[in-house]
């Protein structure tokens, strides 16, 4: 089984978030059940630094205003890579998305389309023969794929999955020309969403199966407080629509062998976690306070992530003794309001703007507890590090977080199985309660350590996940062969 991943990000070439690290942890897991992936993503000058042996199978002269040569290559990690080097389009630095200005670039529709031209035209007919059986499509940047396919004459499946409806990749009406697509298709039951062009609806519509990353985020994005206006597009393909939980690389995100950590730890050796916390109280400026309730965040700084939640209980928090150390990048309002905070409570709050993989990996450890009070999260990863790391995850019942986190109620407790904090509703109140909650449920050692047990218990990695991809796709692709491992 061959299976073509088109996406915009791929870690460790470029991420800006959870999609990265989706679409570089699933290969792997994959291989290990007989399905062999490429990643076909745009060259940016972050990923062609770090390609190996990269060779040209397939040049066009003209997409969309220059030429563009796939690059077939290996990523870190042995990770079998098409790269779309197109300089017009992909060679700049920074944000792949965001210009100098912070405002998307004005051409981000011929790019992506220009990725989803050539991931058609490479499915259609692939000049070095690896034919994929199946092309598994990530968000609006790479929605226009199944539309590409109809002019093709071999048309494997195609499967879209929705990461984050929250990016619909709209774009004015008169691209639906400049991209060559079908005008017959720009309406209500096409890639038309009120008078614009979306790309995710393109997705939606045209490809054979649909998946989410969370099984409540399914059912969510039904209604139309998560639909986000693509409820009635996802009702009419409600039955092909499944939700799969995403897992973690549970390499990079392993706290016996992190080489970003003080000391490494495990369940039966929790003093290293001590050290941890204490490296990291030092490295943030908090109080070296061994009592406090450390919790961290590492998020986005966007509405959808209800920080602002956070930031409103927060003194739920610090009059019961607790401490907050928070990284982050985002909206400019929210990053002001943190670092009014951290002035406002020195050596109780530590606020770092800014994208940090090692500090990440370091607060994750250090940290009692990881705080996710997302209005909605489609799966959500930090949780899911969280408990791998023995950091209880105090969350928002939504999407992904719902299904991942088991609420410390009297059963679960009782049973053993309690591996964190769920709220709901999600709003300040709802946060104060769970904040007030897990101060409790630190103060009891015993109790907290046996969550700590359960929490890093949880199987966290891709194993269970990658199964069900295989199911679906050998449900679309029922002859294809074993690749082997
Ligand atoms: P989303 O994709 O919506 O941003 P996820 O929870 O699915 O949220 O994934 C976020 C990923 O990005 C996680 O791997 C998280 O550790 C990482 N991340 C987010 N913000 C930062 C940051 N400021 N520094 C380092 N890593 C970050």
């Amino acid at each position: 089984m061959r299976v073509l991943m088109v996406a915009s990000e791929c870690y460790p070439l470029v991420k800006t978030g959870g999609l990265a690290d989706v679409v570089g942890a699933l290969p792997a897991a994959l291989a290990a059940d007989g399905c062999a992936s490429r990643v076909m993503l745009p060259a940016y000058p972050s990923v062609l630094a770090r390609l190996a042996d990269a060779r040209p199978v397939m040049r066009e002269d003209d997409v969309f205003g220059g030429p563009g040569t796939l690059l077939s290559a290996r990523g870190e990690g042995g990770l079998d890579v098409l790269a779309l080097d197109a300089p017009h389009l992909f060679a700049r630095d920074g944000n792949p998305y965001l210009g100098p200005d912070g405002r998307d670039w004005p051409d981000n529709h011929r790019r992506y389309a220009a990725l989803c031209a050539m991931a058609a035209r490479y499915a259609d007919a692939p000049p070095d023969g690896w034919a994929p059986d199946i092309v598994h499509c990530h968000d609006w940047q790479a929605g226009l794929v199944p539309v590409y396919r109809m002019r093709a004459t071999r048309r494997p499946p195609v499967v879209f999955t929705i990461h984050n409806i929250g990016f619909p990749g709209l774009f004015p009406a008169a691209a639906v020309a400049e991209l060559g697509l079908p005008p017959e298709r720009f309406a209500p039951d096409g890639f038309e969403y009120y008078g614009h062009l979306s790309f995710l609806k393109a997705g939606l519509v045209f490809s054979d199966r649909l998946t989410t990353v969370s099984p409540t985020y399914a059912r969510e994005l039904l209604t139309p407080r998560f639909g986000m206006g693509f409820e009635g597009v996802l009702a009419a393909r409600a039955a092909d629509l499944t939700g799969i939980l995403n897992g973690i690389d549970d390499a990079t995100w392993n706290p016996a062998a992190d080489a970003h950590l003080a000391a490494p730890y495990d369940a039966a050796r929790l003093d290293g976690k001590a050290a941890d916390r204490a490296a990291l109280q030092a490295e943030t400026g908090l109080d070296p306070d061994p009592a406090a309730l450390l919790a961290c965040v590492v998020s986005r700084l966007t509405d959808q992530k209800g920080l602002d939640l956070l930031a409103e209980a927060l003194p739920v928090l610090l009059d019961g003794g607790g401490q907050l150390a928070l990284l982050g990048s985002g909206v400019a309002e929210m990053e002001d309001a943190f670092h009014a905070l951290a002035a406002a409570h020195p050596g109780r709050v530590s606020v770092r703007i800014g994208y940090d993989e090692a500090l990440s990996h370091r607060l994750v450890a250090g940290a009692d507890a990881i705080v996710v009070p997302s209005r909605f999260e489609p799966c959500g990863l930090t949780q899911l590090i969280g408990l791998r790391y023995g950091t209880i995850p105090i969350v928002a019942r939504t999407g992904g977080l719902a299904d991942s986190v088991i609420d410390a109620n009297v059963a679960a407790l009782q049973a053993g199985v309690a591996t964190g904090f769920v709220f709901e509703p999600v709003d300040a109140e709802g946060m104060r309660h769970a904040l007030r909650r897990a101060l409790a449920a630190f103060a009891d050692r015993t109790a907290w350590r046996g969550m700590i047990q359960a929490a890093m218990r949880q199987p966290v990695g891709w194993t269970r996940s990658a199964a069900q991809y295989r199911a679906l796709y050998n449900d679309l692709a029922p002859n294809a062969k074993d690749s082997g491992p």
